[in-house]
């Protein structure tokens, strides 16, 4: 099990180390982010012998579940998952150090009373619907500017960044022209020179579609199944509102 899942991590890294060339890009503006949901604690000890370091669950209950037991295991933890605002204080208190998927002004301004009630601060990336479809989170494009600005005029919440999750499409140019979208808005951002903003990184792409992400510019991609394997449920379940788990 263990030497399996060290083999599929070498082969992602193979394949991003291939979409850098094929880019005009260095493998070091890459990081390999390990998406660990439904990954038992074991399996993701096993993938950090790597030497990966930066993993990421979807759902605080797993969070919670995982935390004690990834303690003793070097890492640095982000969550990527559609967050409720009643669950902030698991996240801001288990260490996670970059929230990928801040969306909305209630989330950041609950997250902020959080962090200075435990003298803390937090990366956040800001999920962009880069898609337009009406069942994924976000704030459209279009939004990006004004929801950065209010943000920006949080001390604790420090913006590195913009994140998707782009079209779920086997066609190259849909798929890419979302990630590039996400790109030029990254870059309008970045031109702003915001006080305290800092526009850097772009997380985008999955086990299916990195190499587009990383062609477009992605400086941190999620991988998940490519490495574990399949999930035992569709991806759907895992991103829903509330993300109950069916049965
Ligand atoms: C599960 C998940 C991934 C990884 O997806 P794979 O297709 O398994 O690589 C990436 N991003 C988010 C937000 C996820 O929930």
């Amino acid at each position: 099990m263990k030497a399996q899942i060290l083999e599929q991590i070498q082969k992602v890294q193979r394949r991003i180390d291939m979409a850098c060339q094929q880019a005009g890009r260095s493998p070091d503006e890459v990081r390999l982010l390990l998406a660990t949901k439904t990954v038992s604690p074991q399996k993701i000890q096993w993938a950090l012998d790597s030497g990966i370091r930066l993993i990421a669950e979807n759902r605080i209950q797993e969070l919670r579940e995982k935390y004690e037991a990834l303690q003793s295991v070097p890492h640095t933890a982000h969550f990527i998952g559609h967050l409720q605002s009643n669950k902030v204080r698991y996240l801001v208190r288990h260490g996670v150090q970059c929230l990928h998927s801040l969306d909305r002004w209630s989330l950041a301004s609950r997250l902020e009373r959080r962090l200075i009630q435990e003298g803390r601060s937090l990366d956040v990336l800001i999920q962009v619907n880069s898609s337009g479809e009406k069942s994924k989170f976000g704030v459209s494009p279009e939004e990006a500017e004004a929801f950065v600005r209010r943000v920006a005029g949080l001390e604790r919440l420090k913006i590195r960044g913009l994140m998707t999750i782009g079209l779920f499409s086997r066609e190259e140019d849909l798929v890419r022209a979302c990630y590039r979208r996400l790109r030029e808005l990254r870059d309008h951002l970045d031109a702003l020179h915001l006080p305290g903003v800092e526009m850097k990184e772009l997380s985008m792409g999955m086990s299916g579609d990195l190499e587009w992400a990383i062609a477009e510019g992605a400086t941190i991609v999620r991988v998940g199944t490519a490495v574990f394997g399949p999930r035992p449920y569709p991806d759907h379940y895992y991103w829903n509102e509330g993300g109950e788990m069916p049965g």
